[in-house]
């Protein structure tokens, strides 16, 4: 079976995100340029005119907004707005993570609540699952949320809350049952980042965005915002993960990545002796490789669509996509510093920069790309368990 889409399946879809970035991104990501990897950054206005526009969650139901469509059309539609370089951490966080667990898990009145604030781009989250010491673990976390009449109470301390500065809701985990064995006892909701006792503390980062800390001092929720069973937040929250781990976007913000290094090898470089740097046999090497690699990320993540699309189960699939293209983005990344050479040191706005300093911003984003959304390590261990059936 074919896994990447044909021209025919995807070149009008395609050509009709890239010509919506080429209008719209000049004039809503002032001030994102710096950002290494543009993708993991926000602008709500972008976001509005993208939902204005029908392109968020087409997958999901009309009822919500959407427009029954394929998972190959969203995957589609992901790699180009990652390869147009479009700002998509709340995006990705609302859609992939929240809402297409919102429709696994989430009751009738959830779903027509949000979907349509997602889809209109009006409603954008983030996912309050990382705490200080709960990352990998995340069966450790120890945020409490306590049963109180018809609400319930939230206390603790979230880290690496990526979107948390623009978001107008999170999809919070939080303990509610701190006597049960620590994966038995969490339960996930649906928080409005304006409730009283909500505080977020935002940082720069190394690839030139930000991220951001957040308090919970007595925040209340009410019952109501609990999504799917209580105390079986785990097992709906490894799901999510595997969710947000189809990194089409990531796939084709490398890919962009890999075609504007290889523009500055034919059009510009020139090899240290004077020579043309398209005539070395090391970096037509290099490149070879790394395209090479791309099209496996490729067939990984259209696998993932297709088997979505097909009510086929996947699983360690997913690790396999994400850390492919986290290991590969880096390679990229690495490739481009040492082919660009001195030059790669100048950032956006320096005369001397290659590419606007995109590629170089990459390279300082690129460290944390196998850290987020589950480390390289923690992927290899789901492929070994759940692909591989090795024992745990
Ligand atoms: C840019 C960025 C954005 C993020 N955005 C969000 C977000 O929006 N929401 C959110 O909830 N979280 C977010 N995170 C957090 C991310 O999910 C965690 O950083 C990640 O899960 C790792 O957890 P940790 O940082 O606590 O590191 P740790 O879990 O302490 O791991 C440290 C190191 O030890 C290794 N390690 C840990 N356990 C094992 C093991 N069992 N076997 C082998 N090696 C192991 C890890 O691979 C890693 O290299 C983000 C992180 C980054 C970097």
């Amino acid at each position: 079976m074919r896994l990447i889409p044909t021209r025919d399946e995807s070149e009008s879809l395609r050509q009709g995100i890239l010509d919506f970035c080429a209008q719209v991104i000049p004039e809503t990501t002032s001030g994102l340029e710096r950002q290494g990897t543009m993708s993991d950054g926000d602008s709500i206005e972008f976001y509005h005119q993208l939902g204005q526009a029908g392109w968020i969650g087409r997958h999901w139901p009309e009822q919500y907004g959407g427009r029954n469509c394929s998972h190959l059309e969203t995957f589609i539609i992901d790699e180009a707005l990652g390869y147009a370089r479009a700002p998509l951490s709340g995006y990705l966080l609302s859609v992939k993570v929240f809402g297409n667990t919102l429709m696994l898990f989430g009751t009738d009145k959830q779903k027509a609540t949000y979907l349509p604030l997602i889809t209109s781009g009006t409603a954008i989250l983030c996912q309050g699952f990382s705490e200080p010491n709960a990352g990998s673990d995340f069966g450790s976390l120890s945020t409490r949320a306590t049963r109180d009449g018809d609400d319930y109470v939230i206390n603790g301390h979230k880290i690496w809350t990526s979107s948390a500065e623009v978001a107008t809701h999170m999809y919070l985990a939080a303990r509610t049952d701190p006597d049960a064995v620590k994966h038995r006892g969490i339960s996930t909701f649906v928080l409005d980042m304006t409730t009283p006792g909500v505080t977020v503390n935002t940082f720069p980062t190394l690839g030139g965005g930000v991220i951001n800390e957040v308090y919970f001092d007595n925040a209340r929720i009410p019952a109501a915002n609990l999504i799917g069973e209580l105390n079986r937040g785990f097992h709906q929250a490894m799901r999510s993960l595997d969710l947000e781990r189809s990194a089409m976007d990531r796939i084709g913000a490398a890919r962009r990545a890999l075609d504007d290094l290889s523009t500055h090898i034919h059009q510009e470089g020139s090899a240290p002796d004077g020579g043309r740097l398209a005539d070395l046999p090391a970096v037509q090497e290099k490149m070879a490789e790394l395209y090479g690699r791309m099209q496996v990320s490729r067939t990984f993540g259209y696998l993932i669509a297709r088997r979505l699309d097909a009510n086929e189960g996947a699983s360690s699939e997913f690790s396999y996509g994400k850390l492919y293209i986290g290991l590969l983005s880096q390679a990229i990344a690495d490739a481009a510093v040492d082919i660009i050479g001195p030059r790669a040191m100048f950032e956006y706005g320096a005369e001397l920069a290659v590419n606007d300093g995109l590629l170089t911003a990459l390279y300082r984003a690129s460290p944390a790309l196998t850290l987020a959304g589950g480390s390289s390590e923690i992927q290899k261990s789901i492929i070994a368990v759940r692909g591989l059936g090795l024992p745990k």
